[in-house]
């Protein structure tokens, strides 16, 4: 540009325009007329080198993919105006493209040709940049859409919230937010006791907190709580303010209750589901760590004679006991006390923080008295007491050891005053080492399942009266009764189940005075749908349960339409198959079903199941044997069966009967049909050819033998084929047996 006509002042000026100039002919190539030295420098070539690699044409320094697009554009620009803008990419001399923006205009010059001058920008940094958000507005879009996490933003200016619409996937409704002006909306879906701690996440996060995070239940569309976990990055403006937390809540329902369930597993007594000993006295420790303000109470609670009621009613009832207590003692306390079972009949009650001893005084009072009370109400009560040692802190003990010990010296001295009753540590409890080692803490809990007892007379009579009967239907009907009027039930009862072991029917039962018999109701039922009756046995063969409403809420609804309280049932067993169960239900109330009930129980259902299966034996065969009749009775020969060196008669068919009425099994063929003392001679069976003549019928017959078991008998069947009227035909011989 050296020598270019306009001058070193143009020259000058078009070589500081930032970024590259140039002028081309409107032409199919846009030749280069001349370039400025920023354009050299934008793309790295000499004039040189332009004029060599590309012979002056500008489009050959496009990217191939862009060429096209320009040539359009710029005629159609160009068409209709003088100025136009263009975005393209130009390859550089290192290879690399640059994209410029290309502000061109049309221009003429002094002889009046067209030219474009052209200034280039070189906007590959924003392009770059354009490129990468749009990118990562897809990724961020393929990521809402794929994710089910839940994306949130909230904008702390406008305090609004927005989701992703995983929201309402996840909960079945629409989102809202109005702003923390509005706590009662914001809150409204979270579970009451995760909101002051998502209030503080949220509240930190406003604050600028970079990040936070909080586990909270929210509540979906049936009303059911998800646990779902918060997590929130904040982003500022350039001062350092927070704009805006962005963030994902991640439904961690599952993975958190299966976390809750081994920890609960852990931290409970599987009987009653009170603390176990360990976490009972964990928990305390923890408390009194806090150094607590009040006044604390630790009360060692210990039933009273309970061998006694396990060896009488049972180690199933003894467990029955346990479990009510506990579930009555969780009753008389607050949420925040600690109730634990600590050892086999043993208990811990630790109250928190209260003003006075006269408080832990009433509470104690309360709780023998509901020792006492509980089980009163029973069919047939029974006496449960239970002896209290009460330690108080400070002044009893400063940590757990202490205080226990102290609670352990009370309830030993409870115990030795004669029992039923509580006693506060105090100088007369202190007593020499070890006198406190009856306790159970350290003592192991029974979990033995102990032999359910001996079934007594009472099972000697129904084993007789099964033995004995030739009519089972009838001696169970009598079992059911007597045993049921024995123990006082409402109703006893058996079901069977079906061959497939698919359903199950009651085909036994006897009732109390008025109750209503369910017999009748229950025929052909499912043993899967709606519950798997089979659950019932799968830890036990004895279901024991002392109140209904305790179940599972399809079973209360199950055992409530058959006005049941209580019931015991017992599986019947054959081989390892489940036959069928016997039970007893009671109607009038609940009850404990006692050690010698669930032993009779348990006895008969091994009888029954014996005798039933027997039963069901000989019925299969007795009908096997009535259609094997049915057949034989039906075929158009005389069909008879032998012993095989008895010649004695085992089974005639009807054909036979009605030839000769006075056949009966046990006599000899040869006597029954021939009138003969010895076998006959034309018999296959002595070698005889097998076509048979009776003189006393006038009857002629060709017979098979085939031989065959009859039980345990060796036997043959001989089928003996009329042919008489064959014989009497012209020409035939007849050869006579007799
Ligand atoms: P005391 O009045 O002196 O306390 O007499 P006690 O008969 O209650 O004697 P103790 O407290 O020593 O007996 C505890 C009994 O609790 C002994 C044990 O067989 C029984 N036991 C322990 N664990 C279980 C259990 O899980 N279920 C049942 N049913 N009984 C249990
Ligand atoms: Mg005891």
């Amino acid at each position: 540009m050296q020598n270019h006509p306009h001058g070193q002042e143009y020259q000058t000026l078009l070589n500081n325009i930032p970024g590259g100039v140039q002028q081309c002919l409107n032409d199919e190539a846009f030749t280069l007329v001349e370039v400025n030295q920023g354009f050299l420098d934008l793309f790295g070539y000499s004039r040189q080198e332009i004029m060599e690699r590309f012979a002056d044409r500008y489009i050959e320094m496009l990217h191939p993919a862009d060429r096209p697009q320009l040539l359009a554009e710029a005629a159609q620009q160009l068409g209709c105006g003088e100025k136009a803008t263009f975005q393209y990419r130009v390859r550089c001399k290192d290879g690399s493209y640059k994209w410029v923006m290309d502000n061109a205009q049309l221009i003429y010059n002094e002889n009046g040709e067209e030219r474009i001058f052209c200034v280039l920008t070189d906007i590959t940094e924003q392009r770059n940049i354009r490129e990468e958000q749009r990118l990562s507005l897809e990724l961020h879009q393929i990521i809402m859409d794929q994710a089910t996490d839940i994306l949130f933003v909230w904008d702390f200016a406008g305090d609004t919230m927005s989701y992703s619409s995983n929201w309402e996937k996840k909960f079945g409704y629409l989102p809202t937010y109005h702003g923390l002006s509005r706590p009662d909306t914001v809150y409204q879906n979270i579970h009451p006791d995760d909101i002051p701690a998502l209030r503080e996440a949220m509240t930190a996060a406003k604050n600028g907190s970079a990040f936070s995070t909080v586990e909270a239940r929210v509540q979906n569309k049936k009303g059911r709580y998800l646990w779902c976990r918060f997590r929130a990055t904040d982003q500022y403006d350039e001062f350092g303010s927070p704009l805006k937390a962005v963030g994902v809540i991640t439904d961690i329902d599952e993975e958190k209750r299966k976390l809750d369930d081994l920890k609960k597993r852990a931290e409970l007594d599987a009987l009653t589901g009170l603390y176990n000993r360990a976490e009972t006295e964990a928990r305390i420790r923890r408390h009194l760590a806090g150094q607590p303000n009040g006044l604390c109470a630790l009360f060692v609670i210990d039933i009273d004679n309970f061998k006694a009621i396990n060896d009488g009613l049972g180690h199933l009832l003894g467990d029955a006991v346990l479990t009510e207590l506990g579930a009555e003692m969780k009753k008389l306390t607050r949420q925040s006390d600690v109730v634990g079972r600590i050892g086999g009949d043993e208990f811990a009650i630790f109250l928190k923080d209260f003003p006075t001893v006269a408080v832990a005084k009433k509470k104690a009072e309360g709780l023998l008295e509901m020792f006492r009370s509980l089980f009163r109400r029973e069919k047939r009560p029974v006496e449960v007491t239970c002896s209290i040692g009460i330690a108080i802190h400070p002044q009893d003990g400063a940590d757990f050891p202490s205080l226990y010990h102290s609670a352990d010296l009370a309830l030993y001295q409870a115990k030795s005053r004669g029992r039923n009753q509580y006693a506060f540590f105090g100088p007369q409890s202190e007593s020499p080492v070890g006198v406190a080692d009856h306790t159970a803490l350290g003592a192991d809990i029974d979990s033995d399942q102990r032999g359910l007892g001996a079934a007594g007379e009472l099972t000697d009579y129904v084993f007789q009266t099964l033995y004995s009967s030739c009519d089972l239907d009838q001696a169970i009907g009598l079992i059911l009764e007597i045993v049921g009027k024995r123990f006082d039930v409402s109703r006893a009862y058996i079901f069977e189940n079906s061959e497939d072991g698919l359903h199950t029917s009651n085909t036994y039962e006897w009732c109390g005075e008025g109750v209503a018999p369910e017999k009748e109701n229950l025929q052909h039922c499912s043993l899967v749908d709606p519950l798997d009756y089979r659950e019932f046995f799968k830890e036990s063969p004895i279901f024991y349960c002392r109140n209904i409403k305790s179940l599972h809420p399809a079973l209360t609804e199950f055992f409530g339409a058959q006005k049941i309280c209580s019931t015991l049932q017992s599986a019947m067993y054959y081989g390892a198959v489940l036959s069928g169960f016997i039970g007893f239900d009671e109607c009038t109330g609940v009850r404990m079903w006692t050690k010698e009930e669930v032993g009779t129980l348990s006895v008969i259902s091994q009888m029954l199941a014996t005798f039933l299966q027997r039963k069901r034996i000989g019925d299969h065969d007795r009908q096997l044997a009535d259609r094997l009749s049915t057949i034989l009775d039906a075929q158009d020969a005389y069909i008879y069966a032998i012993g095989r060196n008895s010649y004695e008669l085992l089974y005639i068919n009807r054909k036979v009967r009605l030839l000769d009425p006075k056949a009966e099994t046990g006599m000899t063929c040869y006597g029954a049909f021939f009138g003969r003392s010895a076998p006959c001679e034309t018999c296959p069976l002595t070698g005889g050819a097998g076509e048979i003549y009776n003189p006393q019928y006038g009857v002629w017959t060709k017979v098979k033998a085939a031989p065959m078991k009859w039980g345990d008998i060796d036997a043959y069947l001989l089928s003996c084929f009329d042919v008489t009227e064959y014989k009497k035909a012209p020409g035939c011989r007849g050869e006579k047996t007799v």
